[in-house]
């Protein structure tokens, strides 16, 4: 196991400050406004969000955003949620690599994920997702400016914008960095409709975006059958290690799905049970689920908004 080499803010000033004593180099300024990033794998950084709901503090830092650096150029794995988040996500770049950012990859429509592409359009990158994303995005775009602007305020969320993506993935598609490709697979409707994971050549680190939740709930917007169907199928891949949405830097196969796995099926199971007794979905969602409220973390946030779309879908099987 390589041990992730943590790049700090503090590092990122040492090393400036050893830059300033050198009669040649120059100290950057701006690497001090860098997010701050592991380096999990020869070449994959991750930058891990906070067990957060979106606030002017941590200006929609709440999901784990990637890069891997290839030889010919840099392909970004979701932004964070904000421009000016992404903004220190490319000051992390930066400080490891002058190569172009050739890609930006969304792994599905979530503000958290997306917000932070507008910080890359000086790359003049190729925006990359699902080919049901843009969809997905063009249909919430209002709601999820609002609801973020109102979250962060308005200032905070200056400069963030809905980009939709210019390349839709509708069949495993592969894309080359130089000495390494990614292989990004479209997944049927399971957390979203949009969800897409990407496998990294050289490294086989597999970035799973909120198809894996860690600590935090996870977050029922397409699914609940389809995800369990596809949690059996995940849970069968080879991975180096695999990089979750929202939990810790990197996790292993199959057990890091196991938690995700029982709380998705308790809740189908209550659900079913509540709808058979010829229950309501306003009394499903005082009780289903609830042995599962000490097991994640921002539970009074989403678990009842998840019993309500478990709801809607299993009252019609
Ligand atoms: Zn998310």
């Amino acid at each position: 196991m390589c041990t992730p080499k943590l790049i700090s803010r503090k590092t990122f000033l040492k090393a400036g400050l050893a830059l300033a004593a050198s009669p040649l180099l120059r100290y950057s300024p701006a690497f001090a406004d860098a997010a701050e990033v592991s380096e999990v794998a020869p070449g994959v950084f991750v930058h891990q969000g906070r067990y957060e709901v979106q606030s002017p503090e941590n200006r929609g830092d709440m999901s784990n955003a990637s890069f891997v650096v290839g030889s010919e150029g840099v392909a970004v794995i979701d932004t964070s949620g904000s421009e000016v988040m992404g903004e220190e996500l490319r000051e992390a770049i930066r400080a490891v690599t002058n190569k172009p950012i050739k890609y930006v990859i969304n792994t599905h429509m979530h503000p958290d994920h997306v917000f932070g592409n507008a910080a890359f359009k000086q790359d003049n990158p190729t925006y990359v997702g699902h080919y049901k994303l843009a969809r997905a995005l063009g249909t919430r775009a209002e709601s999820y400016i609002t609801a973020s602007k109102e979250m962060m305020g308005e200032k905070v969320f200056e400069g963030s914008e809905i980009i939709l993506p210019t390349l839709g993935i509708k069949e495993p598609t592969t894309l080359d960095l130089g000495d390494r490709t990614l292989l990004l697979e479209p997944q049927p409707t399971a957390h979203t409709d949009n969800d897409l994971i990407i496998t990294d050549s050289k490294t086989n680190t597999l970035f799973l975006g909120d198809l894996l939740f860690s600590v935090h709930i996870p977050t029922l917007d397409g699914s609940i059958k389809g995800w369990l169907a596809l949690i059996d199928q995940l849970g069968q891949r080879k991975a180096a290690r695999v990089v979750p949405g929202h939990g810790p830097k990197t996790m292993q196969l199959p057990e890091a799905l196991d938690p995700e796995q029982r709380y998705l099926a308790t809740v189908a199971a209550d659900v079913r049970r509540l709808i058979a007794e010829g229950k309501t979905l306003s009394e499903a969602t005082k009780t289903a689920g609830f042995s599962e409220k000490d097991a994640w973390k921002l539970f009074d946030q989403y678990h009842v908004r998840n019993v309500t779309a478990a709801f809607a879908e299993l009252e019609w099987e």
